[in-house]
C-alpha cells in the first residue's frame, strides 16, 4: 500500500493516471523490476540510487512506505481484527496522500478530498456498525446522520476561522482545501473526533510553525501548509482521543 501511495502522490497532482504506465525512474524512465520495487529495502541494496542511471531516489519514497506499515500495524493492534481497523486503515492512506500531496504543492486536491468523503460516510454507514451486534437500517441511519453532522460543521467551521482570520489579519489565512478536509475527518471520526483533530492541528500548528519561525527556518510570510497538521491531530484523536478527552474532564471536573 506505502509504495501505491507514493504513486497517488507523485501522479494525482500532475494528473497522470495511476495504473499506467507501470512505476519507473523518474529521471530515466526505465520501468522498474519487481525486485527493485520492494517496499523500504528496495531502495536500501540500491543505496538510494536508481539501478540503470545511478540518480538518486529521495528517502521519501522508503519513508513513505515505512509509516504506512507501522501506521497499518498500529491500528491493528488498537482495533484488531474488525471492520472498524479496515475502516482506519483506508482513512490512513487517504491522509497519508493529501499529506505529502500538501507538502509538494499547498494544494489538495478535490479528486481525494471528495472521494475520501464519501468512503467516510460509507464507513460510517456500513463498515463501522458492523462491528456491533447486528446491523440495523435504524444504526446505519444514525451513522449516515453523524458522518453528515460531521462534515457539515467540519466545512463551517473552517469557514469561520478563514473569515475571522483574514478579518483579523487583511489575507488568506486558510486555504479552501482545508475545510474540505475537515469535512473529510468530520465524516469518519464524528463531529467530536474532527473537533478533537482540529483542535490539536491548531495547536501543533502555532506550536511547529512558531518554532520554526522563531529559529529562523521557516520566514514570516512563508505559507506553511495546513493539511499535514489536520492529519497529525487525526492519527492523535485515532489512537488517544478517548484517553485525551477522559483525561481532559477528569482535570477539569475532578480537581475543579
Ligand atoms: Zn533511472
Amino acid at each position: 500500500m506505502g509504495s501505491f501511495l507514493n504513486v497517488v502522490i507523485y501522479r494525482v497532482p500532475e494528473k497522470l493516471s495511476l495504473l499506467h504506465p507501470p512505476s519507473r525512474c523518474p529521471q530515466c524512465h526505465h520501468v522498474l523490476r519487481p525486485y527493485d520495487n520492494v517496499p523500504v529495502l528496495g531502495w536500501m541494496w540500491l543505496k538510494g540510487r536508481c539501478r540503470y542511471c545511478r540518480t538518486r531516489i529521495s528517502p521519501r519514497y522508503p519513508l513513505i512506505e515505512a509509516i504506512t506499515g507501522l501506521l497499518f500495524l498500529a491500528t491493528f493492534w488498537q482495533f484488531e481484527l474488525s471492520w472498524t481497523t479496515l475502516s482506519v486503515w483506508i482513512l490512513i492512506c487517504w491522509l497519508i496522500c493529501l499529506t505529502c500531496i500538501d507538502l509538494d504543492t499547498l494544494t489538495l486536491p478535490n479528486e481525494l478530498t471528495q472521494s475520501g468523503l464519501i468512503l467516510g460516510i460509507v464507513s460510517q454507514t456500513v463498515l463501522l456498525p458492523a462491528d456491533g451486534p447486528h446491523w440495523t437500517t435504524a444504526i446505519a441511519a444514525q451513522g449516515l446522520m453523524r458522518a453528515i453532522l460531521g462534515a457539515v460543521l467540519g466545512l463551517w467551521i473552517f469557514e469561520v476561522i478563514g473569515f475571522v482570520g483574514s478579518f483579523l489579519t487583511g489575507k488568506t489565512v486558510m486555504g479552501g482545501g482545508d475545510g474540505k478536509l475537515a469535512a473529510l475527518l468530520g465524516a469518519w471520526l464524528g463531529w467530536q473526533g474532527m473537533l478533537l483533530s482540529s483542535f490539536l492541528a491548531c495547536a501543533l500548528g502555532a506550536f511547529i510553525g512558531g518554532g520554526a519561525i522563531a529559529l529562523g527556518v521557516l520566514n514570516r510570510r512563508t505559507p506553511i501548509p495546513f493539511g499535514p497538521f489536520l492529519t497529525l491531530g487525526a492519527f492523535i484523536a485515532l489512537f488517544w482521543g478517548d484517553r485525551l478527552i477522559n483525561w481532559y474532564l477528569q482535570f477539569f471536573f475532578m480537581s475543579g
